[in-house]
């Protein structure tokens, strides 16, 4: 099981640097167009995914600053000490962002952030706060949580830090599906039921919304789209009760998966938004099973946000499979390896107290270490690399990453 829990981790690790590649894939508008270049690299099979060509993106380092909070604060008794944690750990980790192309709501919510303060965790509700920023870093709160009798940790961390920069229910709400299909990866729930799970928690999410008393009415008011959005889905794969394998149309190769991961968004970028995000995913999870390639062509090989859908469908697959079918080459360079490594052994310590996790060395990867580098900070050579890889262009649809909304007046789009 602790296997499973570093290749959770580490594999996310390489899902959000292969669809990133420094920028040039989560960018490119065709899978086709992706697939190609991988081809004229060698395959999946030959790429080295390691800095400086492979870096990891803002997903990865708030996936690990979401975990080190975690790790640091254990507590179940106050998880108001918790959510001061993770908004720390948010507020922190935007020193390591450079050349990461960051969401512009994620960066703008952690100004507003003030942990020192009794609640200082909670910013004003956002209508324009449905990107996929909180959905693409809280899978490791499914490892912390991974039985059901924890869903309700499960449901109060996830909402909690995902609205901490995501205060919309369509971005949250992705925050709570990432992190529990990754809880559902380690318990080994089928695929075919993890959609109607996930809508059979709303209700006790909404509750925990409402007890909190933050903008209840604004949060109720939006509540829908997300629900309406994965109902839909479900029935269009055969998939709303759950008893059945999916139905997927044929062909569905890259093209056809490029124009339903467009369907299925919010303003056309499959994948930005918190609900589309966690379903191309799952979507993928279920067309790959333990098949690693064939995750990578569905979940990272696309023309919409392919690190956030690839750091989802990994970490589950590595939850599930462990490193099952993965070259080595994919993950053994990672950046933060060790990071990823020593955070999944801690969280499979606090899932698991008494249950001893496996001590041998962590692997080759940067040098890095939780005790020395908490942040993860890159080097200066590295950092510099990075950024000289990135053009305006980038930059400014990393721009568009966080702006699509689960509001009411493009609810048609899904
Ligand atoms: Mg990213």
């Amino acid at each position: 099981m602790n296997e499973r829990y570093r290749a959770a981790m580490v594999l996310a690790g390489t899902g959000d640097a292969i669809g990133y590649k420094n920028g040039e894939w989560e960018f490119c508008h065709s899978g086709t167009a992706i697939f190609s270049e991988l081809q004229s690299l060698g395959g999946l099979e030959k790429i080295k995914v390691k800095p400086p060509k492979w870096i990891v993106s803002d997903d990865t380092v708030m996936l690990l600053a979401t975990g080190s909070a975690l790790c640091k604060y254990s507590d179940q008794a106050d998880r108001e000490k918790l959510f001061s944690e993770i908004a720390q750990h948010y507020k922190d980790c935007m020193k390591d962002m450079g050349g990461r192309a960051p969401g512009a709501t994620c960066m703008s919510a952690v100004h507003k952030l003030k942990p020192h303060l009794k609640g200082g965790y909670y910013i004003p509700f956002n209508p324009r706060g449905g990107g996929c920023g909180a959905a693409m870093r809280s899978m490791c709160i499914g490892l912390r949580y991974p039985r059901p009798e924890q869903l309700k940790d499960l449901v109060a961390v996830s909402i909690e830090s995902g609205r901490m920069t995501h205060h919309h229910p369509t971005g949250y709400l992705g925050s709570l599906a990432s992190a529990l299909f990754t809880a559902f990866s380690i318990q080994g729930k089928p695929l075919r039921e993890w959609g109607k799970c996930l809508l059979d928690t709303l209700p006790l999410a909404l509750t925990y919304v409402q007890e909190t008393g933050q903008a209840v009415e604004e949060n109720k008011k939006e509540w829908y789209y997300f629900r309406d959005a994965w109902t839909k889905y479900l029935e269009s794969r055969s998939l709303l009760e759950g008893t059945s394998d999916p139905v997927f149309p044929e062909p569905y190769d890259f093209k056809e998966r490029d124009a339903f991961y467009k369907k299925i968004s919010f303003s056309g970028w499959g994948g930005a938004s918190g609900h589309d995000a966690p379903m191309i995913a799952y979507d993928a999870l279920l067309g790959a099973n333990d098949d690693w390639a064939e995750l990578c062509k569905r979940a990272m090989f696309h023309g919409g946000d392919s690190d956030s859908t690839g750091v989802i469908a990994a970490c589950c697959y590595g939850a599930m499979h462990g490193f099952h079918g993965v070259p080595e080459g994919n993950h053994k360079f990672i950046e933060y390896r060790d990071q990823l490594v020593k955070q999944a052994d801690r969280l499979y310590d606090l899932a698991y107290p008494g249950q001893q996790s496996v001590t041998e060395p962590v692997g080759a990867s940067q040098g890095d270490t939780l005790e020395d580098r908490d942040i993860g900070l890159p080097s200066d050579s590295q950092k510099a690399d990075c950024d000289s890889s990135h053009g305006d262009s980038q930059d400014a649809r990393a721009e568009l990453k966080d702006t699509p909304e689960g509001s009411s007046s493009v609810s048609e789009s899904v």
